[in-house]
């Protein structure tokens, strides 16, 4: 490896981690810590195509983070002998400052807390495990890769509400955006597959996973998103309404009494898909439609048909795509989502090929489809080790 990177993304409960090539994005160990702070603490440690399962109890970050360290010492190459150039960190929310990765200091690390406001769910889980990491890894440079950067392009028009203008100015309501390395990386890659630079195509990416965004990327350049102020807005999710009439929320409140965080939690956590089918996941909700549950047949009707009007006005605020790419869990695995989320779109320029769409790509139109339909796996913490090299370097 010829800039290891330790990728880590710190959840509220879990850490997940990656040992990636800055320069090739490949990754040679990856893991997983769960319930942190439960007495059934797991680790997953994968290597060289081995796996190692702890089970313990990891009262905080530090003892979670103490077990990954462990783990690279039994399995594989110890991560005091691995010659890292830097431990990066996934940051979900990096407001109007941090347009670029950082190294992190005493003052980012303030500045990233000062964010949690505008992302309680995220801002403070990246913060403990960058805070923990400081005191494990003293001598390495510490990154901080935003999932907002990439969107810091977005122009006027479609970042900012028309919303009284000091929520704006004096509070920060304007359009972020999220899941910006993968957006990134997948329009990019998009181009490479067109044999074309990311400055001479334009790229719809759907980055569907158990959170889910559709971007529009101008010439390499994002300029909309369908995430807002923070990940609930846009398309239908897991958990996550999406797009709503806002007014549902005081019309909610009026009628129930429901306090604004029971609101918040019902929209972030007991809606979307789980809400419409009672089934949080997409496996399980294809399964249940395929087996004739009516309520997940008219979940996943309203999951693409959702996707479908994003793609539709994407291709008229881009004046035209070159490709269409998919990506993350449901992106990259899940023909019928795929099939029906660009059915009726054949006057727009797509004409999707059945069979590729069902061997799953990469190029999944036909060739004489003017918008190229491509499945791209993504590969965020890649993308979090390049920026990271990148930084360094520079
Ligand atoms: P992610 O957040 O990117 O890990 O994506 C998680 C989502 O991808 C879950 O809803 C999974 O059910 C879905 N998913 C993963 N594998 C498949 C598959 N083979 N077919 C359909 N959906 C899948």
């Amino acid at each position: 490896m010829s800039a290891p990177v330790l990728v880590i993304n710190s959840g509220s409960s879990s850490i997940k981690y990656q040992l990636v090539d800055g320069e090739t994005m490949e990754a040679s160990a990856t893991g997983l810590i769960e319930r942190i702070g439960l007495s059934d603490s797991v680790l997953t440690h994968r290597h060289a195509g081995e796996k190692a399962v702890r089970e313990d109890r990891f009262a905080d970050y530090g003892e979670g983070l103490e077990a990954m360290v462990a783990a690279f010492e039994e399995h594989g190459t110890p991560l005091a002998d691995a010659g890292l150039i830097a431990v990066a960190h996934r940051v979900v929310h990096g407001g109007e400052r941090f347009v670029q990765p950082v190294v992190v200091d005493d003052e980012v690390e303030r500045a990233i807390d000062g964010l949690s406001a505008l992302a309680p769910l995220h801002n403070p889980a990246n913060l403990e495990g960058i805070r923990t990491a400081r005191k494990l890894f003293p001598k390495l440079p510490q990154v901080a890769v935003f999932d907002t950067a990439f969107h810091a392009t977005v122009p006027e028009r479609a970042h900012l509400y028309a919303v009284p203008s000091e929520w704006r100015e004096e509070h920060g309501v304007r359009r972020y955006g999220f899941h910006g390395t993968s957006h990134a990386y997948v329009s990019r890659r998009a181009a490479e597959l067109l044999g074309k630079s990311p400055k001479e195509v334009n790229v719809i990416v759907a980055h569907l996973g158990n959170g889910a965004s559709v971007t529009a990327v101008e010439r390499g350049r994002s300029i909309d998103t369908s995430m807002g102020l923070t990940p609930l807005e846009g398309l239908v999710m897991g958990t996550r309404s999406g797009d709503i009439d806002p007014a549902i929320v005081f019309h909610m409140h009026r009628q129930t009494g429901a306090s604004f965080a029971d609101l918040d939690a019902a929209l972030n956590k007991r809606s979307g898909m789980l809400a419409l089918s009672g089934h949080g996941d997409n496996r399980e909700i294809e399964k249940a439609a395929a087996a004739g549950d009516r309520a997940a047949q008219v979940a996943l009707e309203i999951y693409c048909y959702r996707i479908r009007k994003y793609i539709g006005s994407y291709i008229a605020a881009l004046g035209g795509a070159d490709a269409i790419a998919f990506t993350a869990g449901i992106g990259e695995n899940s023909a019928e989502v795929r099939a029906r989320a660009l059915s009726s779109l054949v006057a727009l320029g797509v004409d999707l090929d059945e069979a590729a769409n069902a061997a799953g790509g990469p190029v999944i139109s036909t060739p004489q489809s003017p918008i190229t339909v491509m499945v791209i796996p993504t590969n965020e913490e890649g993308e979090i080790a390049s920026q990271t090299a990148a930084l360094l370097r520079s």
